[in-house]
């Protein structure tokens, strides 16, 4: 029989398992196959990552998915890939430009291009083997990158037939600018910070009068570009004054008093500055009264011509200081207050965002939005949990225009282009030769790039073939599960769900499951700056993948953040071990075993035998029904629990009186090699390389546990009467066991058991039973019955309404035992003093933590239950004594 190191060291385990599992392309999801399809497609990591926790978790449960699908039966894609990630990307290459001393522009945009891809050939492909390490069974002949060819073709028929249906449009518009990073950011690419700053109260002259109005802002430099003041129509203060021309500040310029409704008259003096150019509402407002676009900054953020020559070249931030101190020296300026409130930060580099008007590509989204509304309405989709449903509505009900074209050199570059003859756009698949209005030649080809999430919006399809009708396709779309954080469900989940409708005409995915993200253990987000990020690849360094695996899983409750410590990753690295450790023992008890594993018909079995595959059967159910509901932890606890409460703890026990006595021995190693079996098949999605490890060692089996089927519950292994039976034997073994520990008795000591029952069927277990209850108990059961009297000298305990009696009789010597006893009640009464104490002062009850609290008043609450016990157990003691 082969044997198992006797230390499980998971590295060159986890090495040996990676290599066979991909040499032999047991990931090939088969598009020929008639077997019932299960996909995902991977959230695309980008090519500039490296494997961080929320990968490392979010992984792993797509993982649990695919394997456990796979071993019941299904054909099951895992499509991998990765995501160009535009702005990330090109200023990773800037950078290593930088220390050549070369600047992208110096090298022009072609040349640059080359180096993205000459770095990605590199390095890019660092995520998916760290992927590949933790045991991801994704199918890496298919592996996809958003701008390999058949994608990029992707984004282009898809571009082209949004735009010739007029769902792509180009307008001047109000975007979100960052001036550093020289691109308009999405709404949703803008961070929002709580920010001290000032409000600044400017006075706005009548022209024709010695009146004038104050004008609340905070950023006063933007007065430059007013177009007009806006007032309430309703607001009786200002009715009259509608149509009157100002002056504005400093400038010089004339600007009509307007009424909108947008203005809110309880703010400030109920008059709003109009400037069109900076800022989104002003935008809107301007749209509506045909006000004049007046730019006055420079897309760097410093001021143009615009500005004025006291104010052109500064940037916006000089600007606002000069321009402040000449409105006071000029007498503009009535009152600064101090104010919080809420500035857009670029959340690549963190630059203060300008709202700033410029010409860009966008997508109408309105109508796009009305069918993804209803797929999730009508359960096409089903998001789990569900509570997101509702976020999803409002975002959705409330969409505005997808500003789709970024600034940059490094993406897909849009598929149209202008014409310097008729200053027409040509928008096509194939390049065009000419002008498709004027038919002359000459066009010149757009210079931005889509936005990265136009890409991946098409990621369910074009990773399966699309545009062409591929086998793929028609075997694994629509995808079955989407795995993704709650983060990017409008970035992306969103916009699949749009894009699969519009061009597939069905859901992307069935379901969408969105799990929560990871902290540290006192559920602190994990950051650099703060020092407290737990780094995935250290811990499967450290512990073994396994472990850390199963530790996400453990921890994947739905809707709660995860607070993860590396303790618990320790903690599952011992179930690991003890898993280990069980397997040694059925291995080594299997020298004279032939291998048949054929179990003898159910009611020959022992009791125990009964038992322990009734219960198996119960963690089978529990563990598919839990993963059917994406209930990882659930199905983590359930197989743990199994494992290492009633295999390893109880079974292995019970096991070796058969092994050792009686005719069984056979038997007995049929059923722990069925059952360790059973429990490696339903771990291995879990951990899938100790489970490898251990299977190709038992007997009979060949190749990969992979090609096992998954085990299910069935209903001929529930036995409860052996459930019964068991948790009676169970309990009055651990019974024994602690009157043994309280009472200090000698482990190997050998006791008079005596068990007074309340019921008949009860003595009848435990005459059944006396075997097991001697071997693990290490007593002799001399008597039960309803009948059952205490014997004179004992110790005593209460277990399922049955009274359990040791007979200390000769057993101790009691005039020490009093004296132990005596010490320890001395001990406990002083510690429950302190508690007491401690508890009941205010001081400590105001301020400790409500977790420290309850640990003080938990710990008094069982040294109190010890002082009980220990003083009937003295007044026994006593009764011996002369
Ligand atoms: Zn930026
Ligand atoms: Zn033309």
């Amino acid at each position: 029989m082969d044997q198992l190191e006797k230390i499980y060291s998971p590295k060159e385990v986890e090495e040996r398992w990676g290599k066979y599992w991909e040499d032999n392309l047991l990931f090939h999801g088969d598009e020929t196959s008639t077997k019932k399809s299960f996909s995902i497609v991977i959230p695309p990591p980008n090519i500039t990552g490296s494997l961080h926790m929320g990968h490392a978790f979010n992984n792993t449960l797509q993982d649990i998915l695919a394997r456990w699908k796979r071993m019941l039966g299904f054909e099951v894609l895992w499509q991998p890939g990765t995501d160009h990630a535009g702005i990330a990307t090109q200023n990773v290459v800037e950078r290593q430009l930088h220390t050549e001393g070369i600047n992208r522009q110096e090298i022009g945009r072609e040349e640059f291009i080359k180096r993205v891809w000459k770095w990605r050939k590199e390095s890019g492909g660092t995520i998916n083997h760290q992927l590949s390490k933790l045991g991801s069974s994704l199918d890496w002949e298919r592996d996809r990158f958003t701008m390999d060819e058949g994608l990029s073709k992707a984004v282009r028929e898809v571009f082209v037939s949004l735009y010739e249906e007029g769902l792509i449009y180009k307008g001047d518009y109000i975007i979100n600018w960052c001036p550093r990073c020289l691109t308009a950011l999405s709404d949703l690419e803008v961070e929002h910070k709580e920010t001290q700053g000032h409000l600044y109260n400017i006075r706005y002259q009548f022209k024709d009068s010695k009146s004038s109005l104050t004008i609340a802002t905070t950023r006063p430099e933007t007065l430059l570009g007013d177009s007009a003041v806006a007032v309430n129509p309703k607001d009786e203060r200002y009715q009259s004054m509608i149509g009157k021309m100002l002056i504005l500040p400093l400038l010089g310029r004339e600007l009509p008093l307007i009424g909108d409704n947008y203005v809110d008259s309880s703010f400030g003096s109920g008059a709003l500055k109009v400037t069109p150019a900076h800022d989104p509402n002003d935008f809107e407002l301007g749209r509506r009264h045909d006000l004049g676009l007046i730019n006055v900054m420079n897309p760097d953020g410093s001021m143009n011509e615009e500005a004025g020559p006291l104010y052109q070249g500064l940037d916006r931030f000089i600007c606002r200081k000069k321009l402040v101190e000449n409105l006071k020296t000029q007498n503009f300026l009535e009152s600064v207050e101090e104010h919080v409130h809420s500035v857009g930060h670029c959340y690549r580099c963190h630059t203060v965002v300008e709202p700033y008007v410029s010409t860009q590509w966008f997508v109408k989204t309105k109508p796009l939005a009305k069918s993804a509304i209803e797929a999730v309405k009508n359960g096409r989709i089903h998001i789990v949990p569900k509570l997101w449903e509702n976020t999803y509505f409002n975002w959705m009900e409330n969409i505005r225009d997808w500003c789709i074209s970024r600034q940059i050199w490094w993406g897909h570059q849009i598929p149209a282009w202008n014409c310097p003859a008729c200053n027409k756009v040509t928008v096509a698949r194939e390049t065009p030769k000419v002008c498709s209005h004027c038919k002359e030649g000459n066009l010149i080809q757009e210079v931005d790039v889509l936005d990265t999430w136009f890409s991946s919006a098409l990621w369910p399809f074009s990773t399966l073939g699309w545009p062409e009708q591929t086998q793929t396709l028609k075997k694994f779309y629509p995808t079955s599960v989407l795995c993704t954080g709650f983060d990017i469900l409008f970035f992306w989940v969103a916009r699949m769900i749009m894009m699969g409708i519009r061009f597939m005409d069905n859901v992307p995915f069935h379901s969408v499951y969105i799990h929560a993200l990871i902290r540290d253990s006192e559920g602190q987000k994990m950051s650099k700056t703060k020092g407290n990020v737990i780094n995935p690849l250290t811990m499967m360094d450290k512990y073994g993948t396994d472990a850390l695996r199963f530790t996400l899983a453990a921890f994947a409750a739905q809707g709660r953040d995860i607070k993860l410590s590396e303790e618990r990753i320790e903690g599952y690295r011992n179930f690991c071990n003890k898993l280990w450790n069980a397997s040694r023992f059925v291995l080594m008890n299997l020298d004279d075993y032939n291998g048949t594993c054929e179990l003898i018909p159910n009611g020959k079995r022992p009791a125990a035998h009964r038992w322990i595959l009734s219960r198996l059967n119960e963690a089978c159910r529990e563990v598919n029904h839990a993963l059917e509901e994406f209930k990882f932890n659930d199905a983590a606890s359930s197989i743990y629990k199994f494992i290492w409460n009633e295999y390893c703890d109880w079974f292995l026990e019970l096991s070796k009186s058969h092994l050792y006595g009686g005719n069984d021995r056979r038997e007995t190693q049929n059923i722990l090699v069925y059952v360790l079996q059973t429990c490696l098949r339903l771990l291995h999605p879990f951990m899938p390389f100790i489970t490898e490890e251990i299977h190709s060692k038992l007997p009979g089996t060949e190749g990969s546990i992979m090609k096992d089927s998954f085990p299910e519950y069935e209903e001929n292994n529930l036995d409860l009467d052996a459930e019964k039976t068991f948790s009676t034997v169970i309990n009055v073994v651990t019974c024994v066991r602690n009157i043994r520990g309280e009472m200090n008795l000698n482990p190997g000591l050998s006791l008079d058991l005596f068990i007074r029952t309340k019921h008949d069927h009860e003595t009848l277990i435990l005459k059944n039973n006396t075997n097991y209850i001697n071997n693990l108990a290490r007593v002799s059961l001399v008597e039960s019955g309803i009948t059952v009297e205490k014997p004179r000298v004992s110790a005593s305990s209460v277990c399922d309404e049955m009274d359990v009696f040791i007979s200390l009789e000769g057993k101790i010597n009691f005039t020490e035992e009093k004296k132990r006893i005596e010490k320890e009640l001395k001990k406990i009464e002083k510690d429950i003093i302190v508690l007491d104490k401690k508890l009941s002062n205010k001081k400590f009850i105001d301020n400790a933590p409500p977790e420290v609290i309850e640990k003080s008043s938990q710990r008094k609450k069982l040294l109190s239950e010890k002082q009980a016990r220990l003083r009937i157990h003295l007044e026994t003691v006593d009764l011996a004594l002369p």
